[in-house]
């Protein structure tokens, strides 16, 4: 596996690539990664002649109240992670070199980025698609590998790319989940044994839902008010929101159209916020 932190490098290593031919699979990742990136990343292998990885914290989506000062980073374990699970390139650029100072140039998607938390976190969204887009026109690939468990995030880049009309396919990978069905995520490792209890809810609370629906509710107000309820069970768990929303779109929605409806968890545990979400 190479590993390469300049943009300039990386330009020429892809024009070579691509005189050979070769298909490119891009994962992009922040921070330390985990077994839900290495399942994307083999994804990525699978897919392509070339997968690569890019890792840079990209200070750009982070607000004022957000500290991407503690997101951690681990470059050993990183680059084990991606070569373990079959990365050719880790792309590492500092993120001031992909943002020089005196950078003015941003995307700003209009509409899936108004929707959910949006309106709340205004650097979020335009702060993903920026660098997303940098991360496109450094590398080029044909295949982009994003996942489900940011569907807004993965739904906002679709919508960008068909916008801008990249010619990148986006392959969306299923939602990777430890042992105890957490899903796998940065912050899993800072919780202790009782808040992974209380995080639990969380799939736990998505499992009723969907017995809801097989059993034929169709009211999206009585699905959240039981999902409510099994997460305010735990006095340490705070709501950030609870929807469900058109999968694409994620317009809320009113009535359950079974396997188009998502259902959408966002929640505190402690200092740690846990996204997760299912198709009902
Ligand atoms: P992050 O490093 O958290 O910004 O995530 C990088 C990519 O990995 C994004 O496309 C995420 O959706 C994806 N990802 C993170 N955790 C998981 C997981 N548990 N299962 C599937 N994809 C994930």
């Amino acid at each position: 596996m190479e590993i390469i932190d300049s943009p300039q490098k990386i330009k020429s290593f892809i024009q070579e690539l691509k005189e050979q031919q070769k298909t490119i699979a891009l994962v992009p990742t922040m921070g330390k990664l985990h077994q839900g990136h290495g399942e994307l990343i083999k994804n990525a292998k699978q897919k392509a002649d070339i997968a690569i990885v890019a890792n840079f914290i990209n200070i750009m989506q982070f607000g004022l109240n957000d500290r991407p000062g503690q997101y951690p980073e681990d470059f050993a374990h990183t680059s084990e992670i991606a070569k373990m699970n079959g990365a050719d390139i880790l792309f590492t650029p500092e993120p001031s070199i992909i943002y020089p100072q005196g950078f003015s140039t941003f995307i700003q998607e209009e509409s899936l980025s108004k929707k959910l938390s949006g309106p709340s976190r205004p650097n979020l969204f335009k702060g993903y698609a920026t660098g997303t887009v940098i991360l496109l026109n450094l590398i080029r690939p044909q295949f982009l590998i994003l996942g489900q468990k940011d569907i807004h995030q993965t739904n906002l880049i679709k919508k960008v790319i068909k916008d801008l009309m990249y010619p990148t396919e986006v392959i969306v990978h299923e939602i990777v989940r430890d042992k105890d069905n957490l899903a796998y995520s940065i912050s899993n490792e800072f919780l202790e044994k009782f808040q992974r209890q209380d995080a639990q809810r969380i799939f736990e609370a998505i499992q009723k839902a969907k017995k809801m629906v097989e059993g034929g509710t169709r009211s999206v107000e009585r699905i959240i008010a039981e999902v409510t309820h099994h997460l305010m069970q735990s006095l340490r768990l705070r709501i950030v929101y609870i929807a469900i929303v058109n999968p694409q779109t994620m317009e809320s929605l009113t009535t359950i159209h079974p396997k188009e409806s998502l259902l959408v968890i966002s929640v505190w545990i402690d200092q740690m916020r846990f996204n997760d979400n299912a198709i009902l």
